[in-house]
Formats: C-alpha cells, structure tokens, sequence
C-alpha cells in the first residue's frame, strides 16, 4: 500500500456534491462500504473530496441488517493537496483536500444505477435509500439517528429543506441512514481501512495469518478491536459472507495502512480508507435511572444494592440505583467482563454504560467504571461472654447479644467480623473485543486522554 499523506483536518467543511446511501446489503452478501468501491470505480469522471465516511448509527434500532452502518463520500472536481486513500480495479484512489461540486441530478442518476445493479433487493428487510445534495443536512439529524428512532418522513422533509435529491426503493429506509450519514460533522473520529476479496474468493474461507494480527495488534498501538486474546478470535475478519477481506479500526490514518501491510494471508482485491464514528460512543447519553426508556444508550452513574446472582444462561444480573433502580445484566457472551459484576458488592459506586432493554426492563452493560469500592465487611461469629467466654445468642437483628449461662450483655457491633480483601481495582472494564459493538468507544482508545470525562 503507498504512503498516505494525511487530510489534516477532517472538521473542515468540504466544498463538493454529497452522495450518500444506506441499506443495500443482506446477511447472505454485499456490504454497503463494496458499494462505495463500486461507485468510485464507476464515477471514476469525478473526483473524490475528502475521505469517503462510514457511519454507524443507532445499534438498538430493531430492523438493522448488519451494523447499521451508511456511507457518504464527496464528489466533485478536485483542487489542492491529493492524498491516497485506496486501491480499486486496479487504480490508485486519490481524495482531494477541496473541490468544487457537481450536479447532483446527474450523480444521483448515475450513482442509483450503480446502486441498483448491486443492492440485495430480494431480501426482504433490505431497504435502500441513497441522496445527493449541495448542501448537507443539519448535524441535528445524525446525533438524532445515532441515539434514538428517526421517522422516514421527517427526513425527507429536512431534505426538502436542503435542497437534495434522492430516490427510495422498497420501504427506502435506507434514506434515513444515508441522510444522517451525510449530516455527520465529526467530533470525535476514527478511520477505518476495508480490504475486500476477489470476486472468485467469494464464498471460500477467509484465510488470514492469525500470528500476523496478534503481531499487528501489539506493534501498532493506534489500532484497536483487531485481536480478541480472551477467545482466539482474529476480530478484523467478518463472520458473514460479505465482500470484506478484513477491516482494521484505529487513531492514525497513516498506522492503518502499515497495519494492514503486515497482516498475512489471502490478498485483498482493494482497499479503501473511510473517516468512520466507530469506537467514539456517539450513541451514548448521560440519564438517571428513572429517565430510562427501551432502545435508550445511557451511562448511568448509580450504587450497587445488591448481590451479584447468576441467573440460567450464566448471565450476571446486579441491581443498581441512583434513588431509581434498574437491574443491569452482565450478558454471557461478554464473558469476563462478568467476573467483574460478580466480583461487585452493594455499596459499590459505578457507571454503567449499556443499551436499556423494554422486556425484562434491564440495562445491558456494555462497559464499566468503578468509582468507589465499598468495604467487605463479614459477621464470622456472635462474640463470646467476657465473663465466661461461652460463645452469646443473638437477641434479634440490631439487639445486641446475650450470654445463655450468665447473662451479660453485649452490643451488635461486638460481632466477630473479618474484611476481605476486594479483588477488583477502580477503573475501567469492558467486554472482549468480540463482544463489543462498532460504537463502542474501547479503553485502549481512553487512554489518550480527554475522552474519558463522564
Ligand atoms: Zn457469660
């Protein structure tokens, strides 16, 4: 892969005709990042401004096909600074730092046939949806997508409003995403480069050099959710029969192109670098307990209150409370993560960062600060009478004990007690990379600093 000069600032608003869509593939195949290698490859006449952006919105929406995510990338008539960003059907892909746009009727034309030879149309929840516009929808719009339900209507509405052109097929949810992917103004930002498999690979096994990505993981430290070390499992690779070789997540656009260099096994076809809103917990809100509602993404700062219990399944539920109380569930796939809930007593002080789920009404943790660590303070045994040093009975919760041969009193807190040591430390804990979502903002990414304010 050649050298990648850097786009510097991706905050920078980027002069060029948005084209964005969503809802294009199936579990069985495609993916709608294929698509977008697809279109530059067709509209190759354009040039691309800026990074192509992968946008991953709300993981709780009930019809998502995979991970919900969209794609949006910027055409037009390139000026200024060029940087390499891929590698599509044998050409090198360039975006340029600024450019000037195009008509969007045109590209939508032709951007919609692309779409329409490629999108999964025959599965039934596969809904596409793809715009142009001169002039992008508010961020309003994908801070909404990325936390809550956004109506169809309301969309093309705001669309209207912006002057877009679009076009739906089928129930055109996919409007909604490819909007909100076109309204993204970073905040927080990763990148993400995609590899994608030869056309005669698919349907064959992903062979990929697991050595090489335990080496990759550890030797670039931007990267991050490549390895999962607690189940063997190399997380790069998808699990679905989808065009993507493999995919690397990370802090530096430039790591990710040496990363990807060292990984081994089956040669990639193409590649192409995305700016993405993965790993930066967009979706998360700050609420109490009792503001709580189905489908939410919260953190919640809240007291244990009750013991850990393992309930059929092996799933680890505790009860929380800020003056409210939820139960929050520890689900099996996340494996250790529940060592930790077991491990935590009433009194413990926590965030706890989760989806919020209507039936049973639970909070599912998805990742874990512990603020404060109560004491783990038993009652071994009643105190034994100072006179005759027979061991005393107990009078009744809070009544203090008594001697049954002489007598003597003595107060509750004569008890014999032992403090065990706590095996958890304060700090952060989150699940095995396997088991995390594409939002989910990973510790190895806190570290930096700064991201980490609750
Ligand atoms: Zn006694």
């Amino acid at each position: 892969m050649a050298t990648l000069l850097l786009v510097a600032d991706v905050r920078r608003i980027v002069p060029g005709t948005t084209l964005a869509f969503d809802d294009t593939d199936s579990p069985e195949g495609m993916c709608t990042t294929y698509l977008a290698t697809l279109m530059l490859d067709e509209l190759r006449d354009y040039d691309l401004i800026g990074l192509p952006r992968l946008v991953r919105l709300n993981p709780n929406v009930p019809w998502k096909t995979r991970g919900n995510a969209a794609v949006s990338i910027q055409l037009g008539t390139g000026t200024g600074r060029e940087a390499v960003c891929g590698h599509i059907g044998g050409r090198t892909i360039k975006c340029f730092r600024s450019g000037t746009p195009v008509d969007p009727e045109q590209l939508l034309a032709r951007a919609a046939e692309v779409l329409e030879s490629n999108a999964r149309f025959e599965y039934h929840s596969t809904n596409p949806g793809i715009l142009c516009t001169l002039n992008r929808p508010p961020p309003s719009l994908y801070w909404k997508a990325v936390r809550e339900i956004v109506r169809l209507e309301d969309v093309e509405t705001i669309l209207r409003g912006c002057g877009a052109k679009w076009k739906v097929y089928k129930g055109g949810r996919g409007l909604i995403g490819a909007a909100a992917a076109a309204a993204w103004r970073p905040r927080d930002r990763t990148w993400e480069v995609i590899t994608y498999r030869h056309p005669s690979m698919l349907g064959k096994e992903r062979v990929i050099d697991d050595a090489s990505v335990i080496v990759m993981d550890k030797s670039v430290a931007s990267t991050f959710n490549n390895y999962d070390h607690e189940n063997g499992h190399v997380a790069i690779v998808p699990g679905s029969p989808c065009p993507v070789l493999y995919g690397i997540r990370g802090d530096s656009q430039s790591d990710l192109l040496l990363a990807s260099d060292m990984i081994r096994g089956e040669k990639p076809e193409r590649w192409l670098v995305y700016l993405s809103n993965q790993g930066t917990e967009d979706h998360i809100v700050r609420k109490r307990i009792r503001q709580l509602r189905p489908g939410d993404s919260v953190k919640v700062e809240a007291r244990v209150t009750t013991m850990p219990v393992t309930i059929p399944g092996g799933h680890v539920v505790i009860r929380i409370s800020d003056g409210s109380e939820i139960d929050a569930a520890f689900y099996e796939p996340s494996k250790s993560f529940r060592e930790v809930a077991r491990s935590l007593i009433p009194g413990d002080e926590v965030v706890a960062f989760g989806s919020v789920r209507s039936s049973p009404r639970t909070l599912n943790v998805e990742k874990l600060q512990i603020k404060n660590l109560s004491r783990d303070v038993k009652k071994v045994r009643n105190p034994a009478c100072v006179k005759c040093g027979k061991s005393m009975g107990s009078m009744g919760r809070g009544q203090g004990f008594r001697c049954k041969k002489c007598g003597s009193r003595a107060s509750d807190s004569s008890s014999v007690r032992v403090e065990e040591p706590r095996r958890l430390a304060l700090g952060w804990y989150e699940p095995p990379v396997s088991s995390r979502r594409h939002l989910h903002k990973p510790i190895r990414r806190m570290s930096k600093g700064a991201i980490n304010k609750i």
